[in-house]
């Protein structure tokens, strides 16, 4: 199994290539298939397991492929993380994977000043990584809009939820299209969490290491 033979961009290869990766893990070489073919997925991985490319590469080749609007951008694909930490994490992974293709990527977490924030709003961002709370505070002040959003990830759903961000995650799904293509990563899968799936992915694929 090669990263060519799973159809990502000649600019993602090279990123992958650069930065000494030959061949996907298991997870990887699930997941890419599916959510490149636009399918809502539940996957089942541990931190370690490459999850962070799973859900990121698919996600930077399809907004690679939309329509690349000029000067103000708002977000396409949002990642909702439960703690600054992973936001820095997720984020710069896929600044790593995404070097060569022209997308920017933004964070936000609690605990950081919201002035910059919502001056990284008013340039524009192609990605969001944000912490839930953080995200909610950005909405009810106006400066996110999360109308454009068509991919959207939920990475370590289970800490998430055990950290009281149900509320919350339940809000920012109310705030987005309809229309979208959901990733959830878990590393267990309780029953609020399937409740969750249920009522927010369309006939999720699972995948499972
Ligand atoms: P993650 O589970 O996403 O936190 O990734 C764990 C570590 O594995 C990170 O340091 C990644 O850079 C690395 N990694 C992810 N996918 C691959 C791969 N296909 N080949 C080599 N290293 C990888």
């Amino acid at each position: 199994m090669t990263f060519q033979s799973l159809g990502l961009a000649s600019a993602l290869l090279r990123a992958l290539e650069e930065q000494g990766y030959s061949a996907p893990t298991p997870i990887q070489a699930e997941a890419i298939p599916l959510a490149l073919a636009g399918h809502d997925l539940l996957g089942g991985a541990q931190t370690g397991t490459g999850k962070t490319a799973a859900f990121g590469l698919p996600l930077l080749h399809r907004l690679a492929q939309g329509a690349a609007a000029k000067g103000y951008r708002r977000p396409r694909a949002l990642v909702l993380v439960p703690t600054r930490e992973l936001a820095v994490q997720v984020a710069d992974s896929l600044r790593g994977y995404g070097k060569h293709l022209r997308l920017t990527v933004g964070t936000i977490f609690g605990g950081a000043g919201m002035g910059p924030q919502v001056e990284m709003f008013r340039r524009g961002v192609d990605v969001l990584v944000a912490t839930p709370g953080r995200l909610i505070d950005h909405l009810e002040r106006g400066s996110a809009k999360l109308d454009e959003i068509s991919l959207l990830v939920l990475d370590e759903a289970d800490r998430m939820l055990d950290m009281g961000f149900l509320p919350a995650v339940k809000r920012i799904l109310g705030r987005l299209p309809r229309e979208r293509q959901t990733l959830l990563f878990s590393a267990t899968f309780e029953a609020q969490l399937k409740q969750l799936a249920l009522e927010f992915m369309r006939e999720p694929k699972q995948v499972q290491v």
